[in-house]
């Protein structure tokens, strides 16, 4: 069975040949390791192969690796839904949130942002698949949340992060990629500056680097399969 180390190096590889194959710099997308439901091991055994960013869904969980991972300097990321009762502790431990999806999630996080600390990286989630089910905000609202988020300074709104209905047809996924592509170009026109375009994940990285993916949130193929569905535990 492959190392963790090794599947990371492939994944990297992969990466790059799909940035080339864009006819886009090799090191134009980053990778963003999601390490939901592994353990504080894992992400030590990745951070020592020079892997640095890491993304998690639910915050207790994160919370308790980040104190087993207090030695090592790495960039948090949270991808996963927020409840507004957990906005502080996720402004107080996180360096990037890839998942704020309206205005009142935006506030909460930019009062709880320590002033000490760097602004709070933000990208907004947005739903193109218009499935009620789905966090994210629509894009008919994100030039307005956008605006909003502008206004606020502890937060620094970088982009957009989606995550698309999952198909295995390379075709549709470049579709919906490129609808993501399209708000993002919409919100630039509008004069926001960002840079950050946050989609695709192990099924589907290479379709989102086509469609100008500049962060690739990669997790079962560098981790191996999550052996339980994690759940966010009440607290
Ligand atoms: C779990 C998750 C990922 C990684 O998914 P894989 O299919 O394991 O690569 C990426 N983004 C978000 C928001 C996730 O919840």
């Amino acid at each position: 069975m492959d190392t963790i180390g090794k599947r990371w190096q492939a994944i990297k590889a992969r990466i790059e040949a799909a940035a080339l194959d864009a006819g886009r710099e090799a090191n134009s997308v980053s990778l963003l390791a999601v390490s939901k439901a592994h353990p504080a091991n894992a992400i030590r055994e990745l951070f020592m192969e020079g892997q640095r960013q890491f993304g998690e869904n639910y915050l207790q969980e994160a919370l308790a690796k980040q104190q087993e991972l207090n030695d090592l300097a790495i960039t948090w990321h949270f991808i996963g839904p927020i409840q507004s009762n957990k906005t502080q502790p996720i402004a107080q431990h996180f360096d990037w949130v890839h998942s704020i999806d309206r205005s009142k999630i935006a506030d909460r996080l930019n009062a709880a942002r320590d002033p000490s600390l760097p602004a709070l990286q933000a990208c907004i989630q947005l739903n193109i698949s218009d499935e009620d089910s789905k966090s994210g905000t629509s894009a008919a609202e994100a030039l307005a949340l956008a605006e909003h988020i502008r206004q606020l300074p502890r937060l620094r709104l970088r982009g957009l992060m989606a995550i698309p209905a999952p198909t295995d047809d390379p075709a549709k996924q470049r579709a919906q990629f490129h609808a993501v592509r399209e708000i993002y170009q919409q919100l630039q026109s509008a004069g926001h500056a960002l840079d950050t375009l946050s989609m695709g994940m192990s099924e589907d990285f290479p379709a989102a680097i086509q469609e100008g993916a500049t962060i690739v949130r990669v997790g079962s193929a560098i981790f191996g399969a999550r052996i339980k569905p994690t759940t966010e535990q009440s607290t």
